[in-house]
This record gives structure tokens, C-alpha cells and sequence, in this order.
């Protein structure tokens, strides 16, 4: 079976123009490849033609506006009055499951065609005494699109229905301003309905997706076309240009949604989570720029660039013709022995863009491995120079470096999994958290902490591992750039070697290119990953200094690792387009503007009982509630109320969306965590 996907157009009232926008809904989807079909649940005032047969008149603006789409209304009634009179008065009954049912079973006739569902009237018009329309659209499950006449009355009559709406857990994709009767230019008039428009989006978090002028003469098929074009972006919004492809698509194999999730729940392991209860998941199908859409047709706004890597939006142009060129030419090839341009260019490009005295880079396929890899490093370069006492790490509490074992050795000691693992991980040796905070005047104390540490084990340590200035699934806690110059300066006086993981913090995350640019400082190791291949494949690499290489290399040393999809070519041309992307430098201006935008945008957040800190840098926008937040229930009410992707973690409400992410779908996250906060405390 086919994904069955549309969108409910609801008006604030009656007579809100609601036709007109869901036959220019129709009339964009058909522009643009997608097959769409328009359902009236229910018409009134109906007339009868020459034959006798009933003739909805929304049907025929369907038509008029797109000749070629399919489209019929489901229940006729002839009285142009509320559903349920006209009803009673031709001795029949409605109700919100059977108007539901009628609905569904007709979106399953064209499966994988685009459904555009036109209820009667505003939601709460009653289908019989006891359920309204909203009723059918709650049952329906579709996302809604707001239909919001621009005149006097109505922010209050669109704020209700989006109470409404939001009461019943029903996605609204946003909102169009339309103009079902002839504008109004008097003075007055014009300023009303511009401050319609700021006060219905900043009131209720919702986006204006289109702006539809007074259609004089519905025969006129320009004026259709221009309807068209302003429908274009609320199209955009539920499925963006490759989401539209891949719904008309039948899903990837033989699973239909429902089997797919099954199987998933019942076979397939995802992050953390039981094998037995596993928490729940939902099915994405494609994306898009900062969206990501699900298999019911609900495009979300995305918060967490998949985990810090989506730095450039979601399929990128460049990205995806860098993957694409690659994968034509040669995939994949080994690298013992071998080499080839993607790693050659992506290694020089790296090394000219990192930190001074970086000289040697090593390719693995990810986060956790390029971290082993440093600690392999800093061992053998310690084991080279004869100083074999010198075989641990140290590190600070609430640190995070990934999940293989001699990375999880370094990953905070309570937070982490040392428990779970005890006896069979490397015992390092930790210096209690940097809580010189980053916003704070620099407090002396956690680096002086430090020092009494490291003098005392500075014969055994090998290396200092730190994530720079923001210490990320530890805690989302950001430190003081002084406490990390400091540290590098106690690692040459200790002599011991300064490993930064830059794994989710490189790439222009922090406001900088990489985090340890705060500090103006440069590690003898740096590890790279996440961000490195904009989200696009896995690729990972650790970085070392011509003195680490040259050491463990000394009297016919080698470095004792070698991946079997070491410099994958395809991530290697990806990697490079992303980072193409980023030497032209437009990264600097968008983060520095969401950066300004999370300080303001987070600030009332300060102001909720359950907020215990809000802390902003760059591109990162964290709430630290008092206590830890139920996961499950508050990424639920993010996507189902909200239309947002957020995952948080712990103590953490956290966004770090890709760059490209605009003004208002920031605004919306922000809009959301502020809520999720206020209902979590
Ligand atoms: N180091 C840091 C700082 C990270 O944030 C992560 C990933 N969360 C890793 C290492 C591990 O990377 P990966 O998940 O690619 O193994």
C-alpha cells in the first residue's frame, strides 16, 4: 500500500476563501508534477443541473482552476446553510467517522496522489448535535492549513481555531491570508491587515505561507496561474521539491507504513533504546533544506542538523552533485596502496584550513573511530619516545567522545557508561568539570583544579583529550575559552600531548571555524567529523602535528589502524564540496544571526520555573531544565503540536539547526522549546 498524504484546508470562518485556496493548491501540485486531487467533505447549496443530478460549487471552482485534477465533494446537501441543517432538513444524518471514512477511503482510489480536503465552513459548524468539523479533521489526522480571511476579527477568530486545532493534537502547517471579497484601500484597512498578518504569526507561532489577492473573475485561467504561483510555497513547505518526488514514489521496498514500523519496533535497534520497549519512531521519507519530511505528510522543522552534520541544509545541490560525479567515476576503492584525488583534495583543503601546526591527517568513517585514533596516536607517539609510564588520558567530567571502548574510557564517568562497562574499559584519570562558564567573567578555580591533577599525574599521561569550549552529549555546557589556552599551556609545561575532539564543534558550529580558535590556541591532535561531509555520509578524520607523526614513525614505526572504508572516495568528494561551501564564508553571517536571534528568541525562557540556565553560542541554543525531561512526551508534543524536530536529552532542550535555517522556522523552534519548557518543568 501507498503512503496516503494531503492537507485539510480550514477556514477560520465561513466564507473565509477557502475554496479558492485549495483550488490554487491544486492548481500548484499540478504545476508542479505532483498529481493532486480536491475533496469537498461536505458542500451545501447545492443546485440541480438539466438532468436532476446535484452540483457542488466548490467543485466547480476546483475546475475551473484545474481542469485537469480530479476532484468531487463527498456529501451534497442542498440548502446553503450549516451542514447539519441542511442535513435534518433533507431527514439525513452526518457524522464526523463516516465523513472521516468517506474521506479516507476516497484519498485510497489515487494512492500517492496529493490530497487537498476542504471541510464546510469554519471548525466548530456543527455536523450534528454533538460533533462539529472539527471532529472529522481530528479524525482525519491530516495537517491543516489555515485559511485566515485578512479583515476586522480576524486574529481573534484565527487564534481560536488554532487553540482549536492545537487541542486536538491536529499539525497545522501554517497559514494564508486571503481576500475573499474586493480589498479594502482605505487607509485604516491597509494597516489592519498588515498588522493581521505580524500579530496572527507572532500570537501563534505559525508561519504566513502566502498572501491571496480578491479573484475577480474565476474563469480567468491567469488569474488562476498567479494563484498558482502564491500556493507554490505552502506546497514547499509539506513536501519541498525531492519530498514531492519521493511521496509520488511507491516507499522503498515491499513495506507498506504501518508494516514498516512494525518490523522497525520488532527488529530494528535504534540509538539507546531497548530492543524490547524501544521508544517511538517515526518514518521519514526526504528532505529538505531545514525540513524534514514524514511518511503522513508532515513536513518538520528540523532543530538538530541530524545530529550536528546537516550544517548546509538538507540535500544541497553541490553536496549531492559532488556524491553523484563521485559515484559514477569510482565509489569506493581500498586505500592500503592505493590513493586517489577526493582524499588527496579533501586532505589539503582540511590542513589548510585547520589550525597551525597540523600536518598529517588520517580518514576514518566516524566520530568514535577518528577519537581512537587520536588516543592510538598519542599512545604510540608517548610509546615511541621511550616514555612508556606515559599510557593514560586525562580529561574533564562531562565530557562526551563517542561510544567505542577506548572512546567511552574519556566520556564523563557517571554520565557515561562506565558502569555498564566496568573492568573492561581503561582507567583514565578525570579533573572535575571546566564550570567556568563561557557568558562569565573568567573564573581562575576550575583551570587552577586542573593543574593539581595534571602535576600530580603528568608520568602517567599521555594526552589531554578535550571537546573545546562546548562540551556537547555531556551536557551541552559551554566553558571559557581562558580555561582551554590555559590548558594548553599546562600540557607543554607537563609535557604531555593536547588532543581537542572537534567532532561537533568544528566546522563554524561555535561562531568559529573550529572551537579552539576561541582560545587562539592549536592542538598537537584534532579530530574532525559530524559536520566534515555536511550531513551526507560518514567520514571522520584525525589530524596531527609533523612532531606527533614523526615521533610514532621514528626507527620504521607505523600507525597501527587502517579502516576498511578508510577515505571513502564518495565522502571524500562530499567533504570537499562542503567544505567549498564553507570557504566562501557565507557560514560566518548565518550563524552569527542565529546566534543573535537563539539570544534574544531563548531569553524569555529564563523566566520559566523548570529553566535552570539558557545558554546560546553560535549556532547552539540550549535550555537546561531543573530536572531531567521526559524524551518521549516532549518530542511528541514538539512534532504534533509544534511541526518541529527537537531531541532532547537529559537535563537538555537543545537546537543546533543547519545554517540555512530562516528566520521564522528559528522562530518556531524557539516558539516550541519555550512551551516544551513551560509544560516540562
Ligand atoms: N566526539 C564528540 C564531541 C561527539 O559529539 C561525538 C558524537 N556525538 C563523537 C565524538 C562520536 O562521533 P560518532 O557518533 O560519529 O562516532
Amino acid at each position: 500500500m501507498r503512503a496516503l498524504w494531503g492537507l485539510s484546508v480550514v477556514g477560520i470562518d465561513t466564507d473565509a476563501g477557502k475554496t479558492v485556496v485549495a483550488a490554487s493548491l491544486l492548481r500548484a501540485a499540478h504545476c508542479a508534477g505532483i498529481q493532486a486531487v480536491a475533496l469537498k467533505a461536505v458542500q451545501t447549496g447545492c443546485a440541480e443541473d438539466t438532468k436532476g443530478r446535484l452540483c457542488a460549487p466548490d467543485v466547480a471552482v476546483y475546475r475551473q482552476s484545474c481542469p485537469e485534477a480530479e476532484s468531487r465533494a463527498l456529501v451534497l446537501l442542498k440548502d446553503a446553510s450549516s451542514p447539519h441543517l441542511a442535513a435534518r432538513l433533507e431527514g439525513r444524518n452526518l457524522s464526523a467517522a463516516a465523513l472521516a471514512e468517506d474521506v479516507r477511503e476516497n484519498m485510497e482510489r489515487v494512492p500517492g496522489a496529493f490530497y487537498v480536503v476542504e471541510g464546510a465552513g469554519g471548525l466548530l459548524v456543527p455536523l450534528n448535535a454533538e460533533e462539529t468539523m472539527l471532529d472529522m479533521f481530528a479524525r482525519l489526522g491530516l495537517p491543516a492549513l489555515l485559511v485566515v480571511p485578512n479583515r476586522l476579527g480576524a486574529v481573534n477568530h484565527a487564534l481560536l481555531s488554532v487553540q482549536a486545532l492545537r487541542a486536538r493534537d491536529i499539525p497545522i502547517v501554517g497559514f494564508v491570508l486571503s481576500s475573499p471579497v474586493p480589498v479594502d484601500g482605505s487607509e485604516s484597512a491597509v494597516r489592519i491587515r498588515a498588522d493581521n498578518r505580524a500579530v496572527i504569526s507572532e500570537m501563534s507561532g505559525l508561519a504566513c505561507l502566502a498572501e491571496f489577492p480578491f479573484i475577480a473573475d474565476l474563469n480567468c485561467s491567469k488569474s488562476w496561474e498567479r494563484a498558482a504561483d502564491l500556493a507554490a510555497p505552502v506546497l514547499k513547505v509539506l513536501a519541498p521539491d525531492s519530498v514531492s518526488l519521493s511521496l509520488s514514489q511507491d516507499p522503498p521496498g515491499p513495506l507498506g507504513p504501518d508494516a514498516l514500523l512494525r518490523f522497525d519496533r520488532e527488529h530494528i535497534w535504534h540509538p539507546y533504546t531497548s530492543a524490547l520497549n524501544p521508544l517511538q519512531v517515526r518514518e521519514a521519507v526526504a528532505t529538505q533544506g531545514a525540513r524534514i519530511a514524514l511518511r503522513n505528510g508532515v513536513s518538520l522543522i528540523d532543530g538538530m542538523a541530524s545530529w550536528w552534520c546537516a550544517i548546509h541544509g538538507y540535500n544541497h545541490p553541490r553536496l549531492l552533485e559532488a556524491l553523484h560525479a563521485q559515484a559514477k567515476r569510482m565509489p569506493h576503492v581500498m586505500f592500503g596502496g592505493l590513493t586517489h584525488a577526493p582524499a588527496v583534495s579533501l586532505g589539503q583543503r582540511l590542513l589548510h584550513m585547520a589550525p597551525s601546526g597540523l600536518e598529517r591527517v588520517f580518514f576514518v568513517d566516524s566520530g568514535s573511530v577518528a577519537v581512537e585514533v587520536a588516543i592510538k596516536m598519542a599512545l604510540q607517539y608517548q610509546h615511541a619516545r621511550g616514555k612508556l609510564n606515559k599510557s593514560k588520558l586525562l580529561t574533564v567530567r562531562g565530557g562526551y567522545h563517542g561510544d567505542t571502548l577506548g572512546a567511552m574510557s574519556v566520556c564523563d564517568p557517571i554520565t557515561g557508561m562506565h558502569t555498564l562497562f566496568a573492568g573492561v574499559l581503561a582507567e583514565q584519570i578525570f579533573a572535575p568539570r571546566p564550570d567556568c562558564a563561557f557568558a562569565a567573567p573568567y573564573d581562575p578555580a576550575p583551570a587552577e583544579h586542573f593543574e593539581v591533577a595534571l602535576a600530580r599525574e603528568a608520568h602517567k599521561v599521555a594526552a589531554v583529550i578535550l571537546e573545546p569550549v562546548v562540551q556537547g552529549a555531556g551536557g551541552m555546557w559551554m566553558y571559557h575559552p581562558e580555561y582551554l589556552r590555559r590548558v594548553s599551556a599546562l600540557c607543554r609545561e607537563y609535557d604531555c600531548l593536547l588532543i581537542l575532539d572537534e567532532i561537533a564543534t568544528g566546522f563554524g558550529r561555535t561562531g568559529k571555524l573550529f572551537a579552539c580558535e576561541w582560545a587562539g590556541i592549536s592542538p598537537d591532535i584534532m579530530c574532525v567529523g559530524k559536520a566534515l561531509t555536511g550531513g551526507v555520509l560518514t567520514l571522520a578524520a584525525t589530524l596531527c602535528s609533523g612532531e606527533v607523526a614523526g615521533g610514532i614513525c621514528s626507527d620504521g614505526g607505523v600507525l597501527m589502524h587502517g579502516p576498511t572504508f578508510m577515505a571513502n572516495p564518495l565522502a571524500c568528494a562530499v567533504a570537499g564540496a562542503s567544505l567549498d561551501i564553507l570557504a566562501e564564508d557565507s557560514w560566518r553571517k548565518q550563524v552569527k544571526g542565529m546566534e543573535a536571534a537563539l539570544m534574544e528568541g531563548l531569553a524569555p525562557c529564563r523566566a520559566l520555573p523548570g529553566v535552570a540556565d539558557v545558554r546560546v553560542l553560535g549556532a547552539i541554543g540550549v535550555l537546561e531544565m531543573r530536572r531531567p525531561v521526559d524524551v518521549e512526551t516532549l518530542q511528541d508534543f514538539f512534532v504534533r503540536k509544534h511541526g518541529v524536530w527537537i531531541r532532547p536529552f537529559g537535563r537538555n532542550i537543545y537546537i543546533m539547526p543547519p545554517y540555512v535555517i530562516g528566520k521564522e522556522d528559528l522562530a518556531r523552534l524557539m516558539r516550541a522549546m519555550y512551551e516544551g519548557a513551560a509544560r516540562a518543568h
